[in-house]
C-alpha cells in the first residue's frame, strides 16, 4: 500500500502479570488505506482489542512502530490532542450516562474535545436521523432498548467527525436482525463520510459483509494468519448473505481461524 493512513509495523506487545508473561501480539504488520473499511477477525484473546488500544494510544507497544496520518508515535509520550481528535473509538458496551438525555450523551465527545459550532450541531442531528433516533433525542437511556443504546454508542463515537474510527465488537451483544440493520446503517455512514474504519468482530459474516479487506488472527501468541480482500460491489445489501460467493468467503475465513477455536467463540 502506497500511503496507508494507519500503519502498524513489527509490533509486539507483552503483558507482564504476576504469574506469567503474555505475548498478546507477535510481530503484527497491518496497513489501513485512507477511507478503507477493514475488519480484524479472530477468536477471543487473540489481541484484537490490544491492536486498537495501541492505535488509540491507550497503551504503548513493547516494540515496533505505529504511524498514523504521517506521525510515528513516540513510545515515551502521549499523542497530541490534535491526533486524539482525529480518532474515534466505539466499544462493545456503550455505557451511556443515565442522567443525560440521548442527545446529551451523543454530544459528550464534543464537550470533551472542546468543539462547538453549528457544523457539529448539524452533525448531531444528521447522525440521530441516520439511525432513526431523532424522536428520542430528549429521552433518557432507561427508556430505550439495547439496540437503541448501541445505536447511540455508535453515533457518539463519530460525532466529532473523526478521520479514523475504531470499532471494537460494537454489535456483539445484539440479536442478528438488529445487528444486520446496524451493519447496513454503518455502511451508509461510512460511504457518506469517507472515514477510515477498523472494525473488530468475531463474527465472520459481519466481517465479510462490511469489509474491503479482512485480517484474520489467531491466539497464543496473537498474530495475523491471513489477509484477504472481499470483492463485492457497493453499495452492499443484506441480499449478499444469500450469495454463494459470500458463503465461500465465510468458509475460507472460518477454516483459517480453525474449527476448534471457532467453537470456543460461538
Ligand atoms: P481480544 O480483543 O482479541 O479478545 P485482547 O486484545 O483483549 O484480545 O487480549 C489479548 C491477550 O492479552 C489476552 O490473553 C488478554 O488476557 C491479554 N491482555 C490484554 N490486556 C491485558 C492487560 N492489561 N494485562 C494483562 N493481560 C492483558
Ligand atoms: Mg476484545
Amino acid at each position: 500500500m502506497e500511503h496507508p493512513i494507519i500503519s502498524i509495523q513489527h509490533v509486539n506487545k507483552l503483558f507482564n502479570t504476576k504469574r506469567h508473561k503474555i505475548q498478546a501480539l507477535q510481530d503484527i504488520n497491518m496497513e489501513f488505506g485512507k477511507g478503507e473499511l477493514v475488519s480484524i477477525v479472530g477468536p477471543s484473546g487473540c489481541g484484537k482489542s490490544t491492536i486498537i488500544r495501541l492505535v488509540d494510544d491507550i497503551i504503548k507497544p513493547t516494540d515496533g512502530t505505529i504511524t498514523v496520518d504521517g506521525i510515528t508515535y513516540d513510545n515515551n509520550k502521549p499523542i497530541s490532542k490534535e491526533m486524539i481528535r482525529k480518532l474515534g473509538f466505539i466499544f462493545q458496551v456503550p455505557n451511556l450516562y443515565p442522567w443525560l438525555t440521548v442527545k446529551e450523551n451523543v454530544m459528550l465527545p464534543l464537550r470533551i474535545h472542546g468543539l462547538s459550532s453549528p457544523e457539529y450541531d448539524e452533525n448531531v442531528q444528521r447522525l440521530l436521523k441516520y439511525v432513526d433516533m431523532e424522536r428520542y433525542a430528549d429521552a433518557y437511556p432507561s427508556e430505550l432498548s439495547g439496540g437503541m443504546h448501541q445505536k447511540i454508542g455508535v453515533i457518539r463515537g463519530m460525532v466529532h467527525k473523526p478521520e479514523m474510527l475504531m470499532m471494537d465488537e460494537p454489535f456483539g451483544a445484539l440479536d442478528e436482525n438488529t445487528r444486520e440493520m446496524l451493519n447496513i446503517e454503518l455502511l451508509h455512514i461510512w460511504q457518506e463520510t469517507g472515514m477510515t474504519i477498523i472494525f473488530i468482530t468475531h463474527n465472520v459474516e459481519e466481517a465479510v459483509l462490511l469489509s474491503q479487506r479482512v485480517y484474520v488472527m489467531a491466539s497464543h501468541p496473537g498474530r495475523v494468519v491471513a489477509e484477504l480482500e472481499v470483492k463485492f460491489d457497493r453499495p452492499r445489501t443484506l441480499d449478499l448473505l444469500a450469495d454463494r460467493t459470500f458463503g465461500e468467503y465465510c468458509t475460507k475465513i472460518e477454516n483459517l481461524i480453525g474449527k476448534i477455536e471457532l467453537k470456543q467463540i460461538k
